[in-house]
């Protein structure tokens, strides 16, 4: 199979569109796609030398596959990570970033405003193998700082947060970390890589759920993880070889080709996003609107330091508690109600309810939650049609 020519030249959209191609005999110009659970050896002795690591080539899909190969390069090129794995979900990254890596006796900072199955790996199933953890307020790097322990390894974030869009420093935080002799491992989820790029700000790993924007068009499960060489030969690869986490070698391609419009889309969302958070802050019904990029965010100054765009997501609140929210919700015609994200269709959540109903009410007002908050991952439609929508949805509400 032939590889491309020289990618180091070339441009991160350049990157999206060729990066990690493998073309076979046949000249095809679309990435194949290679339904194939195992492969074929010209002779024993092949097979032999292939095993012994002694000769490359492929195996069995649960070590390696094509066209998932072309995936990892192509994310690993447009994040600026030596390497990357592909997993059949995010959570499957998340929890084998974790588990690969860490033994008893480690101890594990996390910032609190993070996504629901993540805190479930981190306080329910790390601490069954004796993994401790402290949970920080991942806005102020002194709460990461204090945390530290000469235990620690590793440090795990996501930013912008999922409901209520809170930064985290991503340089501070890494800094924190590598002083601590431990790693620092940020879920892009929310941001993209199109958007945000943690290995330029220090972090070691990178967490993907392809689920979301990359795939973007709300059809199939992914996930991935990108970090240095080392990470990937002392801890993950031998991990995930033998607990088997793969992604379909056909979720891979659809997310391989995926990222070819992801500039594109990312773009477009952003843009789509900021006119309803802009809309939004002008209804009067409307309490709050958190925006990355609106110049009122709190942390507006760290959002244009650290992200190229303000992403898809947009969080408001209104008055009436959730009987308003349910009303409104209702309301919606063009806007589905939806916990994923990430879709070219615009989706509403009510956090309280769905996403975030396992937490106590206590843990939900420290990270700003309240029954009015609703949460809209703004997708590719026109913005006016959804701002029409949301204005007459609010009417009633
Ligand atoms: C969705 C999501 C995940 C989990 O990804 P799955 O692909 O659903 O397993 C993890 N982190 C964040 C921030 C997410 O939005």
């Amino acid at each position: 199979m032939a590889t491309n020519k020289q990618p180091g030249k070339w441009r991160k959209r350049t990157l999206a569109v060729r990066g990690g191609t493998l073309r076979t005999p046949f000249q095809e110009t679309s990435e194949a796609l290679f339904m194939t659970s195992g492969y074929a050896y010209e002779a024993a002795e092949e097979a032999e030398a292939r095993f012994k690591g002694e000769i490359g080539g492929f195996q069995y899909s649960r070590f390696g596959n094509p066209t998932v190969a072309m995936f990892e390069e192509r994310m690993a090129l447009l994040e600026g990570a030596p390497v990357a794995r592909a997993t059949a979900t995010g959570m499957a990254a998340v929890s084998a970033v974790f588990l690969s890596s860490l033994k008893t006796g480690d101890h594990v900072v996390a910032a609190k405003a993070m996504f629901g199955s993540c805190l479930h790996v981190v306080e329910q199933i790390l601490p069954r193998f004796g993994i401790n953890y402290t949970l920080v307020d991942g806005t102020d790097p002194a709460a990461w700082e204090a945390a530290m322990r000469p235990e620690t390894r590793l440090l795990f974030m996501e930013t912008p947060s999922n409901p209520t869009l809170s930064l985290v420093d991503i340089a501070a935080v890494a800094k924190i970390a590598h002083n601590g002799g431990a790693r620092l491992a940020v879920d892009n989820a929310f941001a993209s890589p199109a958007l945000q790029r943690p290995m330029e700000f220090g972090a070691d790993i990178v967490i993907h759920s392809s689920t979301k924007y990359i795939d973007g068009q709300g059809r199939a499960l992914g996930g991935v993880i990108l970090c240095h060489e080392d990470f990937l030969n002392d801890h993950l690869q031998v991990f995930l070889r033998n607990t088997g986490p793969s992604i379909s070698p056909f979720n891979a391609w659809l997310h391989l080709k995926s990222l070819e419009t992801l500039d594109l889309r990312m773009k477009q969302h952003c843009e789509n996003a900021l006119a309803v958070a802009e809309f939004l802050g002008r209804q009067k019904k409307v309490t709050r609107v958190l925006y990355p990029f609106l110049p009122d965010h709190p942390q507006h100054n760290l959002a244009k330091a650290q992200m190229d765009g303000g992403g898809g997501v947009v969080t408001f609140e209104i008055a009436g508690g959730k009987a308003a929210v349910f009303r409104l919700a209702n309301a919606l015609k063009l806007i589905d109600i939806s916990n994923n994200l990430g879709d070219s269709k615009s989706l509403l959540t009510h956090p309280e309810t769905t996403t975030h109903a396992k937490l106590s009410p206590e843990a939900r007002a420290e990270l700003g939650i309240t029954a009015g908050t609703m949460r809209i991952s703004v997708g590719l439609e026109d913005a006016d049609d959804l701002c029409e929508d949301l204005e007459q949805a609010l009417k009633v509400a």
